[in-house]
């Protein structure tokens, strides 16, 4: 049985207005009565921050970020600072969800600027990694080479903080799911390269989250395997109904 807590965190996208996100929240809140256990975390877009901020003061459901800029403030038209999200009722930020990495050039390099950006302003990464279908049959050469260099120059106490998203792009949004041993077989392998790179306390305690077309019906199955402790959910996180059954579907 695993020490680690487990997390299910919705990443919303570009989706919902404030408006929409509100009335998510009213029908979500009840669904979490008597959810100890595990920690639920929502990452609506940065217009929703605000208002779901305040209605969240307080709830048992926490609140995150998509992305983030790796500076504090100054001339990045169109950016986000830590200083705002934290103001907003943060907690989380995403970094490097392949979406960025893909879409809008976020490299390694910048993925590790941007991690090391988050933890310096006392918020929590989840840190996102995962193959291409092409790249599949090497996943471990990939997934270690991303793990080196968004992880550079972190050490161990600060790994700690981290949450690590294991998120094969084949998987996101396509309705076709790692099987559970798949998902499984990989995170373990994320861990093998943290007891290399760091050491087996820090691989035991690292909390990896496996995300990809993760639904009610496979949430159960996901979760129950050993290295996997949560689910960064998509599509399924934006209607209230399927993300409190899976929110159930772990807590069973
Ligand atoms: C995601 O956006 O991180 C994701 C896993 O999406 P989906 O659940 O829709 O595949």
């Amino acid at each position: 049985m695993t020490m680690r807590h487990p997390l299910i965190a919705g990443n919303w996208k570009m989706h919902k207005t404030p408006q929409e996100t509100e009335e998510f929240i009213v029908k979500f809140l009840p669904k979490l009565a008597n959810v100890e256990a595990i920690e639920v975390l929502i990452i609506p877009p940065f217009t929703c921050l605000d208002r779901a901020g305040k209605l969240l003061q307080g709830q048992p459901l926490q609140l995150g970020a998509q992305d983030m800029h790796y500076e504090e403030e100054g001339a990045f038209t169109g950016a986000i600072s830590a200083r705002m999200l934290k103001a907003c009722g943060c907690s989380y930020v995403l970094v490097g969800h392949s979406e960025r990495r893909e879409l809008f050039h976020d490299d390694d390099t910048i993925v590790a600027r941007k991690l090391n950006a988050v933890l310096d302003a006392d918020l929590m990464p989840i840190l996102c990694v995962g193959e291409t279908l092409s790249e599949h049959d090497l996943v471990e050469e990939k997934i270690s080479r991303q793990l080196t260099e968004d992880l550079a120059g972190i050490d161990g106490s600060t790994l700690a903080r981290i949450t690590i998203a294991y998120e094969p792009i084949w998987a996101i949004g396509t309705g076709k799911t790692a099987t559970p041993e798949v998902a499984q077989e990989t995170i373990s392998i994320i861990r093998r390269f943290i007891v290399t790179n760091y050491d087996e306390a820090s691989a035991q305690g690292i909390r990896i989250l496996y995300g990809g077309s993760v639904k009610p019906a496979n949430a159960a199955s996901l979760m129950a395997q050993p290295d996997i402790d949560g689910a960064l959910v998509g599509g399924a996180a934006l209607v209230a109904e399927s993300f409190g059954q899976i929110v159930d579907a772990v807590r069973s």
